[in-house]
């Protein structure tokens, strides 16, 4: 996904650019009585502005998403909660939940349309300095040279490991299942997050035909209860479920094929060197509690192609790491903050001691009350904070 975006960013700039992928890059056509692919994004209205710049949205919203305009989360071992909207900001959606398949299949669309070099069933093997250029050998043997070469081949990026860029990790000790479920009640466009004892429980809204009975789950918790509800059979787990989220959208009736992620954080100590730029997955993974790892790819690839074409327009060298630096110092700090916050997040809601839950608990609340401190935080999530590059302004 952020590697297309990027690509996308750079056409028409004169710029001779290849987008490889061990994939095949190939648009599956759509079906809207399909189910639904159990991975999922909550794309931020600064996506959304980048993806309508680049001439993307359209084929996202002619395929399926699903805007929600309110946020639900609270305390599974307390009475805290608090509700964010929309409209406390002036704004009609928060965000839309949008299965990555359609994102990818959109970005894949539109690059087919533009005169972009694309190299599908590419998968990179081997790179190494060769003068100023890496040189770049392929699994079936073919090999590419190129000045700069930018990895946005996800969390377990074979450049990062390739080049040696050192990384900073640490296990959640969480798994993630995800799925697609159905519930008796209506989701009323609402995300809803639920903080159990063993991790957040996220129940996100889906839209088809209409119908708004369909939700995304992204259940957390620790790898050995992960391993029981995955061996669960459909009819107990979606008991479960159920059970888990307080029955807050009625019955559970009945759920997709599970997935389950290991969830590992994971943070490159620098995002550039000569000739070498990671964006996205490959540069920072983040606990998904957050909705944003694709958000905060989306704003490397918009500043890193804003940085690249300024460059270009001046007559630099776009190889140099002075260049390449000039993205990172506008990134890094931003994806930092929002990791430590996360972080943050995710061991206060972890902690059992009575005195943490109490101060967890009224904390929600009066954060509840308090519109100011809720605004900052809506802000945040529809991505519009910080150093913003201009394919994401207004
Ligand atoms: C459970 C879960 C829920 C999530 N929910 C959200 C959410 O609500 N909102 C949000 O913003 N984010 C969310 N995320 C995070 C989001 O999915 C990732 O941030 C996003 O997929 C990263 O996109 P990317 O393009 O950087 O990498 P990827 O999507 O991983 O793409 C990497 C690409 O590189 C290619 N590739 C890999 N290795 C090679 C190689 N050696 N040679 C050639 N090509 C290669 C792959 O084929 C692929 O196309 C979630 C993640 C999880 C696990």
């Amino acid at each position: 996904m952020v590697g297309s975006a990027l690509a996308l960013a750079l056409q028409d700039s004169g710029l001779e650019v290849l987008l490889l992928d061990g994939s095949p890059m190939s648009v599956k056509p759509f079906d809207a009585q399909a189910p639904f692919e159990p991975r999922v994004s909550a794309l931020s209205i600064a996506s959304q502005r980048i993806l309508e710049r680049l001439g993307v949205w359209d084929g996202i919203a002619n395929r399926r998403s699903s805007p929600y305009s309110d946020m639900q989360v609270w305390d599974g071992s307390g009475t805290g909660q608090i509700h964010f909207s929309a409209a406390s900001v002036h704004a009609e959606v928060l965000g839309h939940i949008v299965e990555n398949r359609v994102v990818q299949d959109a970005l894949l669309e539109r690059l087919h349309d533009c005169d972009l070099g694309m190299l599908a069933n590419a998968r990179l093997e081997q790179m190494r300095r060769s003068g100023d250029d890496w040189l770049l050998t392929l699994a079936d043997g073919r090999t590419l040279r190129a000045p700069l070469v930018i990895a946005a081949d996800g969390a377990n990026s074979a450049v990062r490991r390739l080049t040696g860029v050192a990384t900073r990790e640490w296990d959640y000790l969480h798994h993630a299942i995800v799925t697609s479920v159905r519930c008796s009640k209506n989701h009323q466009s609402t995300a809803w997050q639920r903080f159990t004892d063993t991790g957040p429980l996220a129940f996100l809204p889906l839209a088809r035909d209409g119908q708004q009975d369909w939700c995304s789950i992204v259940w957390s918790t620790t790898p050995s209860e992960a391993e029981r509800l995955m061996a669960l059979d459909d009819e107990a787990f979606c008991r479960e479920l159920e059970r888990a989220f307080e029955g807050r959208l009625g019955t559970v009736l009945n759920a997709d094929p599970r997935l389950c992620v290991p969830l590992r954080q994971r943070h490159a100590k620098r995002y550039v060197a000569e000739g070498l730029a990671l964006i996205g997955d490959a540069a920072h993974t983040i606990h998904p509690l957050a909705g944003q790892g694709v958000n905060l790819g989306f704003l490397d690839a918009a500043v890193l192609a804003e940085v690249l074409l300024q460059a270009a327009g001046r007559g630099e060298r776009l190889a140099d790491v002075k260049v390449l630096s000039r993205y990172e110092r506008r990134r890094m700090p931003h994806n930092l903050a929002l990791m430590a916050a996360m972080e943050g997040f995710e061991r206060l809601f972890q902690a059992d001691p009575l005195p943490v839950r109490w101060l967890r608990n009224t904390g929600l609340k009066l954060v509840d009350q308090m519109p100011e401190a809720k605004a900052l935080f809506v802000r945040e999530a529809l991505g519009l904070t910080g150093d913003l590059p201009a394919l994401a302004k207004h």
